[in-house]
């Protein structure tokens, strides 16, 4: 879970972390307010849009005011942008930080070593983000393992608050800033703690100027306090819906029961040529609109060419399961994707009948996986009109067409 800007602000500053008074404001009379409260007596005002994407200055998403006239124009300008194809909706308006210079500081969970270990990096040189900063200047990033049976060590934030270039008095605060960085980090189960850039003000202090963090979405109900971004992904949909959903890159659409089955269809759809779109495991809700909803969920992505239905009928019969998949084709509007689908398992016979003799337009019912998934590939590929083809033979096809 993303949050945005002024929710990662509010739980760093939970952890003693100095950010930027500021205000959310979701119309130009909040914007000329908080000018008033903020802005007036700072001399400025940053005003940033709150959406859930870095980068936010290059796209516009970020102006500084000298006004309060100002304010009320930049903010209604800000409030009718789109920023990385999010619609601004609420904008963070801030003090303006007078910054002599910018630091990076990040922790995130390091996933690379056979025992992901939580990974601090510092730069001198704050305000690019992290792949500039590596490209541009590497020799600038400090890196540093944790090891979270231990947590941060005190040397290790003393070692990191050393790379930054800062004075001594500096460091000595720099460091309590890595401390609380890295127990927020580990206290919110957070994946990602980024604060860039981490401004040191022409008075001396340090302030975090921009934070960006994401939290294990797994680690969500330990949580319930922490708000994160609205967005309306396809995995947020799904996860509403009970079913457990991870897009991927390819054009076949997925929909299966039970973890193993899933990742093992997909490893050998990938064997025969075919590229997933989805993991896609319904669950225990297999007969509960599983197939419909993940149907729909499968449906809404433009880039899946072929739907691909894999379930094993072990606590739940294969006649149900078959009932449940020709209600949801019939349900698709005419000249829908192609629907190939599979089971097996108890009654796996009856609940092929059913299938065939639906007589769906659109729906395969193969018997053995095998010739599920090399009629899947390939119709996949015809419907991309690169490869294949080839018309099936009718005897690949469950109930014609
Ligand atoms: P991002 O582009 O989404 O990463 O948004 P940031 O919040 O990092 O803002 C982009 C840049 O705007 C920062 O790197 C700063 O250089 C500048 N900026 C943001 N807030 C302030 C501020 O309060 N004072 C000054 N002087 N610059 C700021
Ligand atoms: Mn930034």
């Amino acid at each position: 879970m993303r949050l945005l800007e002024h929710q990662a602000k509010q739980l760093l500053s939970e952890f003693g972390i100095p950010v930027p008074r500021g205000l959310v404001c979701r119309d130009a009379e909040a914007a000329a307010a908080a000018w008033d409260q903020i802005g007036a007596s700072a001399g400025g005002l940053v005003l940033k849009a709150q959406v859930p994407i870095g980068k936010r200055g290059k796209g516009g998403g970020v102006s500084v005011v000298r006004s309060r006239a100002h304010a009320e124009d930049a903010a209604s300008a800000l409030l009718q942008m789109t920023v990385g194809g999010f619609a601004v909706t609420e904008i963070l308006a801030e003090e303006l930080v007078p910054i002599s210079a910018e630091l990076y500081l990040s922790v995130l969970t390091d996933t690379s070593p056979a025992h992901p270990r939580p990974l601090l990096m510092i730069s001198a040189r704050g305000g690019m983000d992290i792949e500039e900063l590596a490209a541009a200047a590497p020799d600038s990033l400090y890196r540093l393992h944790a090891d979270p049976a231990y947590g941060l060590h005190p040397y290790q934030a003393r070692e990191l608050a050393r790379r930054s270039g800062l004075s001594v008095e500096g460091q000595g605060a720099l460091t309590k800033i890595i401390g609380a960085t890295y127990r927020a980090y580990w206290e919110s189960d957070a994946e990602l703690v980024e604060i860039n850039p981490l401004a040191l003000t022409t008075a001396g202090d340090l302030v975090a100027v921009d934070a960006k963090v994401t939290i294990d979405n797994a680690a969500r109900g330990r949580h319930p306090d922490i708000k994160g971004a609205e967005i309306d992904s396809v995995e947020t949909r799904a996860a509403a819906m009970g079913l457990s959903y991870v897009e991927l890159e390819g054009d076949i659409g997925l929909i299966s029961n039970g973890a193993g089955l899933t990742m093992a269809t997909m490893d050998h759809l990938a064997l025969l040529g075919g590229r997933p779109a989805n993991f896609l495991d319904t669950g225990e809700r297999i007969l509960r609109g599983g197939i419909a909803d993940g149907m729909g969920l499968l449906l809404s992505n433009p880039r899946v060419n072929a739907v691909l239905i894999n379930v094993f009928g072990g606590g739940v019969r294969c006649d149900v399961i078959a009932q449940k998949i020709v209600e949801a084709v019939g349900a698709l509007p005419a000249g829908h994707l192609p629907v190939v689908a599979t089971l097996h398992g108890r009654n796996e016979e009856a609940g092929r009948a059913i299938l065939s003799e639906a007589g769906l337009h659109g729906l395969w019912a193969p018997a053995t996986i095998q010739e599920a998934l090399e009629t899947v590939v390939k119709l996949a590929a015809q419907r991309s009109g690169g490869g294949g083809g080839n018309e099936l033979p009718a005897a690949e096809r469950g109930t014609g067409s």
